[in-house]
């Protein structure tokens, strides 16, 4: 009886542990998707910055724009080949 009872909260304790993780994951991918990037407002841009000083956004003849990593997604931009 007794060793039943003191199994029981062992047990919640390692899955709320394990979700604890789970949710912990999501949250940094969450917040990686929304990380702010830099675009260049021009029908040629192929590329989102993480840097606004980045040598490929320095050639950017229109304006920059500031949006999310998942927004720059959508417009069918890659992430920039001079940073990681
Ligand atoms: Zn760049």
């Amino acid at each position: 009886m007794f060793g039943v009872t003191k199994t029981h909260p062992m047990t919640k304790t390692l899955i709320t542990f394990a979700l604890a993780i789970a949710l912990g994951g999501a949250g940094l991918s969450l917040a990686k998707a929304g990380r702010k990037v830099y675009i260049c407002n021009t029908k040629n841009a192929v590329a989102y910055h993480f840097n606004r000083e980045c040598q490929g956004l320095q050639k950017c003849k229109g304006t920059v724009s500031e949006v999310t990593e998942a927004a720059a997604q959508e417009k069918g931009l890659h992430s920039c080949g001079f940073e990681k």
